[in-house]
C-alpha cells in the first residue's frame, strides 16, 4: 500500500476536459494533461483493500490488479506498473480514454468517500509506456502451424487476434469496413478516442505478424465456408450494430437517420479528408433531435456540436435518474444515478441548458411539406410497477408537445448482429437474436467456430470485447493444442 492515510489526505481529482466552448470547433480528444503529481496523488488514495472490489467480479471484466498499478504508480514506477496492466489488458490506451469504468463503480472507498480515479490512472501509465517507447512488437518465438481466421476488428476480435498470435497460431483477421477497429474506429468518435491510438495499436499487432484483410465482408464478398475450411478454427467477432428502428408514421421522412450511419460516415470523412469531401451527414445550421441516451446518444449530441448545429434536443425514454444511489441500487453495483456526460456539458455551455428532456415518447414525425423532416409530435408518460414488481409505462394525457428539427437521430441501441454469418456458418441463436455460445466457453453450435463480444453478448463495452476476446482466444487454443497458458477473466 503506497501511502496508508492518502485516502484521508486528498480529495478525488480527476483529469479535467478542456473547455467546452473551446473543444466543439475541433476534433481533438477532450481531456487535458496533468502533471506526473497528479497521478501519483491520486494513486496515493488507493487503500489496497484486503477484497479489492474493484478488480472483482462487479468491478472490472479483465480483473485488471488495479491495487497492484495504484501503489506502483504512487511509487513512480511506471515501468512495472505498465507489465502489470498489459497482463490482463491487452489495449489499456482504449478503456483509459472510453471505459465507464465499473471498477470505480465497484471501489470501496465508494462506499464513504469519492471512489479512486482508477481510470484515470490506468490511461496515464499506458500513455506513458507508449511516450517511454517500452512497448513493442511481441512476437512469438514459434509457430504452431495452426490457423485461426476472426472475422471482425473491434475490440474482441484484435484482442483475440493479439492472444492467438502470440500463442504461434497464424492468425488473419478479416473486416468488411475499409478501415480496422470495429466501433473503436467507425462508431466512438475522434474526441473520445483519437484514432492515431487505434492505428498505433493495431501496427503494433500487424508487427507481430497478424494479417489484416480489409474491405472482406465474409458471407458477401468473401465465402464464409471457404474460410471455415481453410483455418483450423474461426472466431467471429462482427459487432451487433443492427439498430433499433421507430417505425412510428413519418419515418420515411428526409432528414431521419439511424446513430451510426452519422457517425461512421463523420469519422470515415474526417480521417479520408478531414471532411473536405462532403461524404457525411452534416447537422451545420441545423436544428437536431438525438432520440435514444447512452453513449452513441451522446456522441450523436457532440457530433452535432462541431458541426455547427443550431439546437440540440435529446429524448429519452426514462425518468431522470437520481442524484446519488438509490435504495435497491447499493454498493458495489454499477451506481445508476444522473451524470452530465461531455455532449451535454457543451450543449449546456453552448446554448445554455441541458438537452435532455425525460420520459418522452415520439409519437409522429411531421413533414415540411416538401417530404422532409420538421419535427416530432412527442408525448410524456410515468412508469410504475405493476403487481409483480414489472415496470409499465403510460402516457400522460394532456400532455403532448412538438418539438421542431430539421434533423432527427436514431440512437435507441441495438438489436443483435446481423443474419448473414448465423445463417453462413449454421448458427443456434439466443432468444435475443445474439449468436449462442456459452459465457467462458465460447463454442457456437457448429465444430470448430467460435463467438466473441458484442455477436455473443449483445452490445456492451468495449472492456467486454477485452475479456470476451482473451476468454474466446483461451478457448481457441485449447481447442487446437489440448490446453492453454493464455490468461483470461473466469
Ligand atoms: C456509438 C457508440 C459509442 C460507444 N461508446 C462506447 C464507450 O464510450 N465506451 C465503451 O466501453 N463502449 C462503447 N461502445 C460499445 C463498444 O464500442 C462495443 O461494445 C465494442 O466495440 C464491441 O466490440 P466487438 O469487437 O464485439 O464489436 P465491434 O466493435 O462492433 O466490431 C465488429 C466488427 O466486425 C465487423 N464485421 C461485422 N460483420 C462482418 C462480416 N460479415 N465480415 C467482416 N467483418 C464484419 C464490423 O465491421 C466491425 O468492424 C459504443 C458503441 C457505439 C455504437
Ligand atoms: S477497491 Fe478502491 S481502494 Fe480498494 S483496492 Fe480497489 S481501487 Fe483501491
Amino acid at each position: 500500500m503506497g501511502k496508508p492515510t492518502g485516502f484521508k489526505e486528498f480529495p478525488r481529482e480527476t483529469v479535467p476536459y478542456s473547455d467546452p466552448l473551446k473543444r466543439i470547433s475541433g476534433w481533438n480528444e477532450f481531456t487535458v494533461d496533468v502533471p506526473e503529481e497528479h497521478l501519483r496523488t491520486q494513486g496515493a488514495r488507493c487503500m489496497d483493500c484486503g477484497v479489492p472490489f474493484c478488480q472483482s467480479a462487479t468491478g472490472c471484466p479483465i480483473d485488471n490488479l488495479i491495487p497492484e498499478w495504484n501503489d506502483l504508480v504512487y511509487h513512480g514506477r511506471w515501468r512495472e506498473a505498465l507489465d502489470r496492466l498489459h497482463k490482463t489488458n491487452n489495449f489499456p490506451e482504449f478503456t483509459g480514454r472510453v471505459c465507464p469504468a465499473p471498477c470505480e463503480g465497484a471501489c470501496v472507498l465508494g462506499i464513504t468517500d469519492p471512489a479512486v480515479a482508477i481510470k484515470n490512472i490506468e490511461s496515464a501509465i499506458v500513455d506513458k509506456g507508449f511516450a517511454e517507447g517500452w512497448i513493442h512488437p511481441e512476437p512469438p518465438k514459434e509457430r504452431t502451424g495452426k490457423k485461426v481466421a476472426i472475422i471482425g476488428s473491434g475490440p474482441a476480435g484484435l484482442t483475440a487476434a493479439q492472444q492467438l498470435n502470440r500463442a504461434g497460431h497464424s492468425v488473419t483477421v478479416y473486416e468488411r469496413d475499409d478501415r480496422i477497429g470495429g466501433l473503436l474506429t467507425y462508431g466512438i468518435p475522434n474526441m473520445k478516442l483519437d484514432k492515431s491510438i487505434v492505428d498505433r495499436r493495431v501496427d503494433l499487432i500487424r508487427a507481430e505478424g497478424v494479417e489484416f484483410v480489409t474491405n472482406a465482408h465474409v458471407g458477401v464478398n468473401k465465402d464464409a465456408q471457404k474460410i471455415r475450411s481453410q483455418h483450423d478454427a474461426v472466431i467471429l467477432a462482427c459487432g451487433a450494430t443492427r439498430p433499433r428502428d421507430l417505425p412510428i408514421p413519418g419515418r420515411k421522412l428526409e432528414g431521419i437517420h439511424f446513430a451510426m450511419d452519422f457517425l461512421l460516415k463523420n469519422t470515415k470523412s474526417l480521417m479520408d479528408s478531414k471532411l473536405e469531401d462532403g461524404a457525411y451527414i452534416s447537422a451545420k445550421g441545423k436544428r437536431v433531435i438525438v432520440i435514444g441516451g447512452g453513449d452513441t446518444g451522446t456522441d450523436c449530441i457532440g457530433t452535432s456540436m462541431r458541426h455547427g448545429c443550431t439546437s440540440m434536443v435529446n429524448f429519452e425514454l426514462l425518468p431522470r435518474p437520481p442524484q446519488a444511489r438509490a435504495d435497491d441500487n447499493p454498493w458495489p453495483e454499477w451506481p445508476v444515478i444522473f451524470r452530465v456526460d461531455y455532449g451535454h456539458e457543451e450543449v449546456a455551455a453552448k446554448f445554455g441548458n441541458d438537452p435532455r428532456e425525460y420520459r418522452v415518447l415520439s409519437k409522429r414525425f411531421l413533414d415540411d411539406g416538401n417530404g422532409k423532416v420538421a419535427g416530432v409530435e412527442t408525448v410524456r408518460v410515468e412508469w410504475m410497477k405493476d403487481t409483480h414488481g414489472k415496470w409499465q409505462m403510460s402516457e400522460v394525457p394532456g400532455s403532448e408537445q412538438i418539438f421542431e428539427a430539421d434533423l432527427v437521430f436514431l440512437a435507441m441501441g441495438f438489436l443483435g448482429p446481423e443474419d448473414t454469418l448465423a445463417e453462413q456458418f449454421g448458427l443456434e441463436r439466443d432468444p435475443r437474436s445474439n449468436f449462442k455460445a456459452q459465457y467462458g466457453k465460447y463454442a457456437t453450435s457448429t465444430e470448430g467456430v467460435f463467438a466473441a463480444g458484442d455477436c455473443r453478448r449483445g452490445q456492451s463495452l468495449v472492456v467486454w470485447g477485452i475479456a470476451e476476446g482473451r476468454g474466446a482466444a483461451r478457448a481457441v487454443d485449447t481447442f487446437l493444442t489440448g490446453s492453454s497458458d493464455l490468461l483470461a477473466p473466469d
